[in-house]
């Protein structure tokens, strides 16, 4: 049986009928990543016996037909910035490479409790600082699309292992755009929630005002099986939103009803777009898109207005100020939150002795432990809080994103959604964007909005380019209203076919095979 034919949600179906065991679906799991992970680097770690006594659970929990939920027996990625107690948690940085957690993430307790199987932990940009997953300490993810193109990031391992079929499900987090540019890249779904609807606590923070924590999938249906669980209020994070009339967790559970029912019914036609308002900034034409890109936003406009919704133009300052926005506040918030590894309170200790004094000690624990781009983020940071050129830097980047916050709450009293692209290009060849840093800070330009202002958005496959590579758009909601994103994402899937295409399974062979041959050649010689 091949697992990529099949969406989460038609696994939930078969898991719930009986067609299929949780301890199954966990062995090809398991054979699917130990065939062709070696190659594709989705993972950093993985837990083979974890999975298999979590499937037991799983199937137990089927058996009795208890405390079972739509995720229970469905394997499932995790970023390896979400703490998992027991299980190794590196942020992909040799700064944490041996720590183990003495405590789960809200997320990850959560999925637990639902009976989901976590598979293992996805690779990640260094810290999630970056869109490529080349910055990682311990290896380099290939896209399954195409091995010689990066899968996007920060969220690349956790996009990979979807995409090629490793599991159907994974978390990632988004503080500029690190869920939905991997998904565009690799042709798959993902949500940012609404700031502060999925709790942070357990997560390592990078940037804390723009974190949030989201699901990756194929489908949108998909994603809100994995949404309707792990959001809601969490007493453990301050930043978490109160859900005081209990009006949003009906909201989700209505969402989870209402999918888990659609997709038994085999009909999602009561997801609609008719009627809907969706705004497409005119900034975003302006903006250098690939040919293919702008294209597949046309023929997505088009579809949309098909399936009834009413689309406009509208204006969207900003877009160019939102990147240096989003860089000096990231970095001013990841200089405070790195701040912590110093090998004394935590992280990587040097092995050297012949330092100075305390500070040196520091110095060298931090230089020997962090990579050249969180090194830059940290100094760029603490320049920017820095007394004298806090206000020139600091002061005025929150005054940017005050403007570009207001700006986007008074189209969304107009309209339902706003439409755009996820990222100008189609993922990139491995290794340009480590020559090129400030062209990859400017691909960020359509994601960075929503972290800013906290909104949700969804990243939707609408194409492909000439050579192949998955295109995305994006639709960004109201706050709170994720549950209507999703929705739209769901309709919009029922017009579109883009998600139902798999890459081919060539390359991951080849590089699988090229690696073996390497080994034996190390050996005879
Ligand atoms: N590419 C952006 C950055 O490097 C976003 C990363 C993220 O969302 N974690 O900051």
């Amino acid at each position: 049986m091949d697992l990529r034919k099949f969406s989460a949600s038609r696994l939930a179906v078969m898991l719930s009928d009986g067609k299929i065991s949780a301890s199954e679906l966990a062995e090809l799991s398991i054979e699917r990543i130990n065939k062709i992970d070696s190659g594709l680097g989705a993972f950093v770690t993985v837990d083979e016996s974890g999975i298999r006594s979590q499937a037991l659970q799983a199937d137990a929990l089927l058996a009795a037909d208890k405390n079972r939920s739509p995720l229970t027996g469905l394997p499932l990625a995790i970023k390896d910035n979400i703490s998992t107690a027991g299980i190794r948690t590196t942020c992909a940085s040799k700064m944490l490479a041996d720590y183990v957690p003495p405590y789960s993430a809200t997320v990850v307790e959560k999925l637990r409790k639902s009976g989901a199987v976590i598979a293992g932990k996805s690779n990640l940009d260094e810290f999630a600082m970056g869109s490529t997953t080349e910055t990682s300490a311990w290896h380099i993810t290939r896209n399954p699309w195409s091995y010689e193109h990066v899968p996007g990031g920060s969220s690349g391992g956790s996009a990979a292992a979807v995409a090629a079929g490793l599991v159907p499900l994974a978390l990632g987090s988004d503080t500029g755009g690190s869920i939905r540019q991997p998904c565009s890249y690799c042709g798959l779904t993902g949500l940012k929630p609404t700031y502060g609807t999925v709790s942070r606590y357990g997560l390592i923070a990078y940037a804390s005002s723009l974190d949030q924590i989201g699901p990756i999938a194929r489908t949108s249906a998909d994603c809100a099986l994995v949404y309707t669980e792990i959001a809601g209020t969490d007493g453990r994070d301050s930043t978490s939103m109160i859900d005081n009339n209990g009006n949003f967790s009906r909201k989700l559970g209505k969402l989870k009803d209402d999918v888990m029912a659609a997709e038994r019914a085999n009909d999602f036609s009561g997801f609609s777009l008719a009627g809907k308002r969706i705004a497409v900034p005119k900034a975003f034409a302006g903006y250098e898109l690939q040919q293919e890109t702008a294209e597949a936003l046309e023929q997505a406009i088009r579809v949309l207005e098909q399936a009834g919704a009413v689309i406009s133009e509208c204006e969207l300052p900003l877009l160019e100020e939102s990147i240096p926005a989003y860089y000096l506040i990231a970095s001013a918030e990841a200089s405070a939150n790195l701040s912590r590894y110093d090998g004394v309170q935590y992280g990587y200790r040097t092995a050297r002795s012949d330092y100075a004094d305390l500070a040196e000690f520091y110095s060298l624990n931090r230089a020997e432990a962090l990579g050249p781009e969180v090194r830059t983020r940290i100094m760029l940071g603490t320049f920017a809080l820095s007394s004298g050129y806090y206000d020139a830097w600091y002061l005025k980047a929150q005054k940017v994103r005050r403007l570009i916050r207001s700006r986007y709450n008074e189209i969304l009293t107009e309209y339902d959604f706003i439409l755009g692209p996820t990222a100008p290009r189609t993922a990139p060849l491995l290794g340009v964007s480590l020559d090129d840093p400030l062209a990859m800070y400017l691909s960020d330009v359509f994601t960075v909005g929503a972290n800013l202002t906290g909104l949700p958005a969804l990243a939707l496959p609408c194409g492909f380019d000439n050579s192949g590579l998955p295109i995305g758009l994006q639709l960004t909601g109201r706050a709170y209203a994720d549950d209507e994103l999703l929705r739209a994402g769901i309709a919009w899937q029922q017009q579109t076919e883009f998600h139902l295409a798999l890459p081919s399974d060539k390359e991951a062979e080849s590089a699988v095979a090229a690696q073996l041959s390497g080994v034996r050649g190390e050996v005879e010689s």
